[in-house]
């Protein structure tokens, strides 16, 4: 028989990030090793946030400062697992040492170690895009866009003339798309008070086309329902940077704005980036077919921190959280096949389908080879994001996501 490579004394799994692949991967390891190894998860909030929902900034503005719909409290959630929670911020990870640092100091020393923090925005050296621009990347940061876009609203009733306020997304990936959707359509009088005005949002998609990497038929039915909705597309010229009130194209135009939004992309955290490992596109940690590190079997890295090529397809897998719930489960089997001494097996993804909010009670997506748009598609939206949520609480597997 095979020797496990970990053992009680060797230290217990320790998951750093409970965002879709961290929480998917405890859930899966406890499911599988039946208390043999003990689980430690690691993130900086008490709770497990809803990333897929941060674009709904008409709900947050409406919500004033309430997150409990994008969130899931994670003591709920791992009571079910029996894993214990470290709250606190990762700040380093020494491969060597096999031990992770927190912020407080306290030092944890892992016998099989999963990193699955995530991503942040990435913004290519873009003068004044960091300070400058909002983002939905995180709760923190769609409410301060929110609060924003709600006072700016609710100032837009005294405005003289016709001036209307005016939001510049860049990025015309789904995060801008579906987030200068949600923009035009909210009904901003009924959260902000009487007199305010629809606003201008101008989708500003840089040197990619709208919706680089959709299926063309989605992108088609995405275009349409976007100019129904109000929202004007600026593409084939990228930011050369932004100040504060306004956005500057390369070729010179200068768009004025009262709030600017960057989804124009993200990258790995510092923390990864800096890790002496092979590294992939916006420094993601580059994994082998089986979600470990190269010539570190104990430690995997999965969902938007890891870059993972499909080796059945050779093509880069997704960084979506439909990926990352796929990855993790991956992980979870090969974390208890290596514990046990047995072969990993390589991850293969095969996309469920997508789906694109387009504004209140429309959408656009695939779903295999079909196309389904207007609200059917946001109904399917809607379904699969209430499962999801509904299943984390209960500390269960989503079935549709
Ligand atoms: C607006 C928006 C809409 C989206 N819509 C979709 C969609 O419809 N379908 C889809 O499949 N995907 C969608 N995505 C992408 C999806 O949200 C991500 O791919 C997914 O969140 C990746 O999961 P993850 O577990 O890798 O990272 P995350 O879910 O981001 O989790 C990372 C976790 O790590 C924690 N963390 C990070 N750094 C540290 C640190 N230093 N110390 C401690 N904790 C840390 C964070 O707090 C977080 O809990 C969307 C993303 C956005 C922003």
């Amino acid at each position: 028989m095979a020797t496990p490579v970990n053992d009680s004394g060797a230290g217990p799994v320790v998951i750093l990030g409970a965002g879709y692949a961290g929480l998917t991967v405890a859930r899966e390891v406890a499911r599988r090793a039946r208390g043999r190894l003990p689980l430690v998860l690691v993130d900086r909030n008490p709770v497990h946030v809803l990333r897929t929902e941060l674009y709904e900034i008409g709900k947050i503005a409406a919500a004033a400062g309430d997150p409990r719909p994008w969130t899931v409290p994670l003591a709920k959630v791992l009571d079910r697992t029996g894993t214990t929670l470290r709250q606190g911020s990762v700040e380093s990870i020494d491969l060597d040492r096999r031990t992770v640092r927190l912020d407080s100091g306290e030092e944890i020393r892992y016998g099989f170690l999963v990193i699955a923090l995530g991503s942040v925005a990435a913004y290519y050296g873009v003068p004044g895009a960091a300070e400058n621009t909002y983002n939905v990347y995180r709760l923190s940061g769609a409410q301060r866009l929110a609060a924003v876009v709600r006072d700016t609203e609710r100032a837009s009733a005294g405005l003289p003339g016709e001036r209307r306020p005016r939001f510049v997304i860049v990025g015309g990936g789904s995060t801008g798309t579906e987030l200068a959707a949600e923009l035009a359509t909210t009904d901003w009088e009924q959260i902000s008070g009487p007199g305010a005005r629809p606003p201008d949002v101008i989708l500003v998609t840089g040197a990619l086309p709208f919706l680089a990497g959709f299926p063309p038929k989605l992108i088609v039915h995405a275009r349409e329902l976007l100019r129904r909705a109000g929202v004007s597309l600026v593409h084939g010229v990228n930011v050369s940077h932004v100040d504060p009130g306004k956005v500057t194209l390369e070729d010179g135009s200068v768009l004025a704005c009262d709030a600017a939004v960057w989804c124009a992309g993200l990258e790995a955290p510092a923390v990864a980036k800096t890790l002496a490992v092979p590294h992939g596109k916006g420094g993601r940690i580059a994994v082998e077919p089986t979600l470990a590190l190269p010539n570190h079997p104990t430690v995997f890295a999965l969902g938007d921190v890891a870059e993972i090529r499909d080796p059945s397809t050779g093509l880069l897998v997704p960084a979506t959280a439909q990926a990352a719930l796929a990855e993790a489960r991956t992980a979870g089997r090969n974390i208890v096949a290596r514990f046990e001494g047995r072969v990993l097996e390589p991850f293969r993804f095969r996309e469920r389908g997508v789906v694109v909010a387009l504004g209140l009670g429309t959408a656009a997506g695939t779903l295999g080879r079909a196309t389904i748009w207007g609200s059917p598609a946001a109904l399917l939206k809607r379904l699969v994001e209430r499962e999801y949520s509904r299943a984390a609480e209960k500390g269960q597997e989503s079935r549709l996501l």
